[in-house]
Formats: C-alpha cells, sequence, structure tokens
C-alpha cells in the first residue's frame, strides 16, 4: 500500500486551526482575551511556571489565539517552532537582543529594510558591532568574518532595489564557521520560499505584509528550524540550558525577549492575520502575476530609466531568483525619467494608492528617498541604489488591465 500523502501547503494551513479539538467545533480558532488563566491545583500553576509542566501563566508570554497563528507559521515554514511578536521589527529586536551582547559581532545584509538598518545602528551603540555587507555574493559576507561573529543576517528579496541574497552560498557559510544564520523572508513568504531549505537557523516574517495580507494588523514572528549547535554558544543562561540543546535558543528569547522585553502580539490581531494567512498563496499567486505583467510593461516603456524586478531577465540576480523562488515576488521599484515629477505621477494615479505599507491586496506606490528612506540621508540612499526619482510598488492583485491603465495614462 502506498504511504498516505502529507497535505500540502494549502490544505495544512486551511485545517491547523482544528488540531486542538476547539470549543464547539468552531472552524476558527476563537479570540482568547484573558490575560490570566486559573488552575484548580496550585502545584500545577507552580510546575507550569518552572517549566516542567506546558500550559499557560500570563498574556504576555502566551495566549491560546496567538498558539494556533504560531503553529500555523511553524508549519508553513516547516520549522519546529515559533514565536509570534506584536511587530515584525520586535521580533527582529528580541531576536538580536536575547541572543547577542556587548562584544559580539553580526554581519548584516546592507541591502535591508529602512527601520532595521536604523535598529542595527542602534546596536552598535550598545557595543554589538554590526558590519554590512553585498549579500547578493556569499564571499562579501566571509571575508566580513571575524573572531567574535556570532550571527548573519539577510532578506530574500531586498527592498526596493530587489537585489536577490546568495541565500545558498551564506547558508553553507554559516554552516561552516556555526555562525546564526537568521533570513528575514517577509518578501517572499513562505509560500515564495522557505529559508530552512538553505540551511536558516531562524527565519523572520512581518505578518502585516503578506502573510496577513489586508494591511489590517500588525505582527511578526519567528520561526526555529531546530538546526542550530547551541550548545557550542557562549549567551546561552544556564537557566534555559534545559532537554535538548536545540531549543535553547528559542527558550532565551521566549523569556529574554518576549517576557521581559514585552512586545506581544495581541490576540484580536492574531485572528486578523490567521484569517488573512488561509489565501496566502492564492493572494501571492495573483500579485505576482500581476507584477510580472507590469514589470514586462514599464521594462519597454521610455518614460521609465530602470526596472528593479528579479523577474526581469535583466535583474542581475535573475537565475537566482528562478532557481530559489516559486515566483519572482510582487514587489518592484521604478525610476522614473528626469523628467517626470515623481510626486505629479502619484497623484495622477487612480487605482494605485500613494502609501508605504507593502503586501497588501492592493497596488501601494512610495517615492522611497522622501518618505521611508529620508532619514538615512542621500549618501547612504545612494550606496543602496536609491535615486530621488525611485517609486516602489507593492503590486496588489487588481485586476491586470486596470493596473496597465492606470500606470499608462499617468506616465502619458
Ligand atoms: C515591514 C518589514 C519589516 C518590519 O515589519 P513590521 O511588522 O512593520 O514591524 C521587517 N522586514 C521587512 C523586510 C519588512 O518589509
Amino acid at each position: 500500500m502506498s504511504k498516505k500523502q502529507p497535505p500540502g501547503f494549502n490544505t495544512a494551513n486551511l485545517h491547523a486551526d482544528r488540531q486542538g479539538k476547539p470549543e464547539h467545533g468552531v472552524l476558527h480558532k476563537p479570540i482568547h482575551t484573558s490575560v490570566a488563566f486559573e488552575y484548580d491545583d496550585a502545584r500545577e500553576l507552580a510546575a507550569v511556571f518552572q517549566g516542567k509542566k506546558s500550559g499557560f501563566n500570563y498574556g504576555r508570554q502566551q495566549n491560546p489565539t496567538v498558539n494556533a497563528l504560531q503553529d500555523k507559521i511553524t508549519q508553513m515554514e516547516n520549522g519546529v517552532a515559533s514565536v509570534a511578536f506584536a511587530t515584525g521589527m520586535a521580533a527582529i529586536g528580541s531576536l538580536i537582543f536575547s541572543l547577542l551582547k556587548a562584544g559580539d559581532h553580526l554581519i548584516s545584509s546592507s541591502f535591508l529594510f529602512g527601520n532595521t538598518n536604523s535598529l542595527l545602528n542602534t546596536f552598535t551603540r550598545l557595543g554589538i558591532e554590526v558590519t554590512f555587507v553585498d549579500s547578493t555574493d556569499a564571499d562579501q559576507v566571509a571575508a566580513a568574518i571575524q573572531e567574535n561573529t556570532r550571527l548573519v543576517f539577510t532578506e530574500t528579496i531586498a527592498n526596493p532595489v530587489t537585489q536577490v541574497a546568495d541565500l545558498a552560498g551564506i547558508g553553507a557559510l554559516c554552516a561552516s564557521h556555526g555562525l546564526i544564520y537568521v533570513v528575514d523572508n517577509t518578501m517572499t513568504s513562505p509560500w515564495l520560499f522557505r529559508p530552512a531549505t538553505v540551511g536558516a537557523n531562524f527565519v523572520v516574517n512581518s505578518l502585516t505584509k503578506y502573510i496577513g495580507g489586508h494591511g489590517n494588523a500588525l505582527g511578526g514572528v519567528l520561526t526555529d528550524t531546530g538546526t542550530f549547535d547551541w550548545a557550542s554558544f557562549d549567551n546561552i543562561l544556564d537557566t534555559y540550558k534545559k532537554g535538548d540543546a536545540s531549543s535553547w535558543g528559542l527558550t532565551q528569547v521566549r523569556k529574554k525577549g518576549l517576557r521581559d522585553f514585552g512586545a506581544t502580539l495581541g490576540p484580536e490581531a492574531a485572528h486578523h492575520l490567521a484569517v488573512g494567512s488561509e489565501t496566502l498563496a492564492l493572494r501571492m499567486d495573483r500579485a505576482c502575476f500581476n507584477a510580472q505583467k507590469l514589470a514586462d510593461f514599464f521594462h519597454e516603456h521610455p518614460s521609465i530609466a530602470k526596472v528593479n524586478y528579479p523577474g526581469l531577465l535583466s535583474h542581475p540576480q535573475h537565475q537566482r531568483a528562478r532557481t530559489l523562488f516559486r515566483h519572482p515576488g510582487a514587489l518592484m521599484s521604478i525610476d522614473l525619467d528626469a523628467s517626470i515629477d515623481c510626486f505629479d505621477f502619484l497623484n495622477n494615479l487612480e487605482h494605485v494608492v500613494s502609501s508605504s505599507n507593502l503586501g497588501d491586496t492592493r497596488t501601494l506606490a512610495i517615492p522611497v528617498a522622501h518618505t521611508i528612506f529620508y532619514e538615512m540621508g542621500p549618501e547612504r540612499r545612494a550606496s543602496m541604489g536609491v535615486s530621488d526619482n525611485l517609486i516602489r510598488l507593492s503590486v496588489g492583485i487588481e485586476d491586470i488591465d486596470d493596473l496597465l491603465a492606470d500606470f499608462s495614462q499617468a506616465l502619458s
């Protein structure tokens, strides 16, 4: 007899909420708002606090609705466990805060989400050394490794210029040097790419973006792939060295990061994000289809000086994107010809919304240098390939003919 096939990505995700047999046979995990949990036997309460028994103690650390969402993400990323946070930034910040200390060194991609760039600069003020390198080339990462290097951080497809990191090359490098490999998968989401396949030890997802997908709730999550040997890592506190050494790192993040720093995801947001995640694959397939059509259109258009989109043959990492990802993403940036005023262009758009955020169902456009990358200053912007006339587009799921017509009229 043939073995029973494990369910696919969508089937598993759609049925994940009912695994714990929730009350009344409900199909959605209920929104549990209780901050505290009662124990008939006070000894059991103590056992939960001491980690000898699993259970809920306080809403800052655990909540049934949030746990259900964490389980969904763990399944999507093919990990072993996940911890959710109030935002994607909180996930990244809590990870570094919990696992590194003054005197440690981390290597980061220089093509980063703006707030992550700013956050890493703050960590340098607390004594953590940071080197920014071109992560499209694993050799550049290798050249930056020092005796005190502990962690390498990169995004999959960078925003807004869409550089694709050498994800497999960096993974091999981290494995051979015993470095913690953290991949921010927000831009690709687990439907396009699973960082566990290239050796990532931790995967970051901003749930606010594609996974939630509707721009109606903030959230972030960290998934442990269970592949790092924490026994050889000096920063784990003795009290967290319990059980299998592959779980110590996430335990420390739960305690030092979630519990002590306290950027907890609320149950209402968790519910919105869980419902949104049910259509992740459908939305992304459609948004990526639209993005490719738009990129082809801009590529031919005389008023567009440059299009950055990994689905174009002209993109420097086109082949890598094709090899690694199901689709080349739904985010792109376009450099308008110098004759066009970027604000006039945006104001002329009818369906496309001038807005920050990405991964929404709606197509959103933003003039990068004047908004999200403004604080960085002109030099750092130039080093990241961000010109004053660069527009970032997060392509949504509208009807493609309407999007093409809208951009066409706004450019004429
Ligand atoms: C948005 C974003 C974040 C931060 O997520 P928030 O939920 O907004 O805090 C981190 N990384 C990337 C790549 C992002 O796009």
